[in-house]
C-alpha cells in the first residue's frame, strides 16, 4: 500500500530502528514507547488488520509471526520475566496504522485492566 507508514518501513522510506527481519516480518522499536521495550512486529506484506487475515494462505505467516515473538522475547532477555502480547484492532481497539501489527511489551510490570 502506498500510503502505509508500516509499508514504508518496510521499504525503508521511512528509518526505524530494526530488531528483527527476515523474508516475511520486520520488528522495530515502536518511537513512542509505552515500556522499557516497546516492539512492532509486521508482517511485510499488507494486511490492514487481524480482520484482513487470509486463513488458509496466510496460516504460515502468522507462526512465524508467533515464533518471531519468542525469537525477539529471547533476544531482549524478557522471556524469563514476561511480557505483554497486543494487537489493537480497529476503532474501539485503538488502532491507529492500518497495517497488521503486534507490539511486544516488557520490562516492566504490566498493569491490567489496560486503559
Ligand atoms: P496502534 O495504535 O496499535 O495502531 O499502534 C501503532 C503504533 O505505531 C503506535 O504505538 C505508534 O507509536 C507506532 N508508530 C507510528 N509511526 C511509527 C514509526 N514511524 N516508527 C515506529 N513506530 C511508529
Amino acid at each position: 500500500m502506498s500510503n502505509c507508514i508500516f509499508c514504508k518501513i518496510v521499504k525503508k522510506e521511512i528509518p526505524s530502528k530494526v530488531i528483527f527481519e527476515n523474508e516475511d516480518l520486520l520488528a522495530f522499536n515502536d518511537v513512542n514507547a509505552q515500556a522499557p521495550i516497546h516492539i512492532l512486529l509486521i508482517p511485510k506484506i499488507h494486511r490492514g488488520s487481524l480482520l484482513d487475515f487470509r486463513e488458509g494462505e496466510d496460516d504460515p505467516l502468522m507462526v512465524r509471526m508467533f515464533a518471531a515473538i519468542v525469537q525477539i522475547a529471547q533476544l531482549k532477555g524478557i522471556d524469563a520475566t514476561g511480557f505483554r502480547l497486543v494487537a489493537n484492532t480497529g476503532h474501539d481497539g485503538g488502532q491507529t496504522v492500518s497495517h497488521l501489527h503486534f507490539h511486544l511489551l516488557g520490562g516492566r510490570r504490566m498493569n491490567w485492566p489496560p486503559g
